[in-house]
């Protein structure tokens, strides 16, 4: 950790705002990360057979806001915690090649893809000059979202558990889920 002699900032500086050597104190951490660590003596499947699809949202703990632990679980982000194809691929490795049974999706207030539309892609286009091959996934309803999540695990051919798949939408200023129920179904 850098910490600052001069009384105007301290060693939280370097937490806010842009930090050009963002990367350097990253792998100092891992560093002293490293000293502290012991080999669990795991194996790759996780202990308790669950993955975990949800957004990269920076505010969301998911480890601390289940109760995971190191090795419980697969974890599996994006934008939007979006379930595209390569969502479906990673879901596919977990089940059939590393044990998990049950799936959680986990969407969240607040989440920045309510604020982009499909313009995007086409802004994008206009400014490299080329259309990108995947859809951005925006959307307005986080709780149609979720059920469309669902819904994608759910109807998937490639999967061998889709009978527990339950979706969640993560409050950032209570740190609640809220469970939202698929499409014909009652809470
Ligand atoms: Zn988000």
């Amino acid at each position: 950790m850098t910490t600052s002699a001069s009384s105007s900032t301290g060693p939280q500086d370097i937490a806010v705002g842009g930090d050009d050597a963002v990367i350097d104190r990253l792998v100092e951490a891992n560093a002293r990360y490293a000293e502290a660590f012991t080999d669990p003596g795991m194996d790759a499947r996780p202990v308790r057979q669950v993955a975990v699809v949800a957004c990269m949202d920076a505010r969301l703990d998911l480890h601390k806001a289940l109760g995971l632990r190191l090795g419980d679980c697969h974890t599996i982000r994006n934008a939007g915690g979006v379930v595209t194809d390569d969502v479906i691929r990673s879901l596919t490795i977990s089940q059939r090649a590393l044990g998990t049974r049950s799936v959680v999706l986990i969407h969240h207030t607040g989440c920045g893809m309510e604020t982009v539309t499909e313009d995007f892609r086409h802004d994008l286009e206009m400014e490299v000059g080329q259309r990108p091959s995947w859809a951005v996934e925006a959307f307005r309803d986080v709780d149609q979202d979720v059920r469309q999540s669902i819904q994608r695990v759910r109807t998937s051919p490639f999967l061998l558990h889709a009978d527990d798949v339950r979706g969640f939408v993560f409050d950032v200023r209570t740190g609640r889920l809220r469970e939202i129920h698929p499409a014909g179904k009652e809470a």
